[in-house]
């Protein structure tokens, strides 16, 4: 018996507690000093299953890729 954590957002499979996902998320945070920084906010912008985590970051890669060539 396992319960869903979330779904994927690509394929849309049900991600259950004790899997691994992976997710991407926009961060605000306020910096203190030099080493420290204190969260803000956090928005979390895509869920992904491992199995399309792999298409995903490596589409994000090609793109941040082209973005600086
Ligand atoms: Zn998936």
């Amino acid at each position: 018996m396992s319960n869903v954590f979330c779904q994927c957002d690509k394929c849309e499979r049900d991600i259950l507690v004790g899997e691994t996902m992976v997710s991407l998320t926009m961060a605000k945070d306020k910096i203190i000093d030099e080493s420290c920084i204190q969260p803000v906010f956090v928005n979390t912008v895509g869920m992904w299953c491992q199995a399309c985590a792999s298409h995903v970051v490596d589409k994000q890669v090609k793109l941040h890729k082209t973005m600086f060539d």
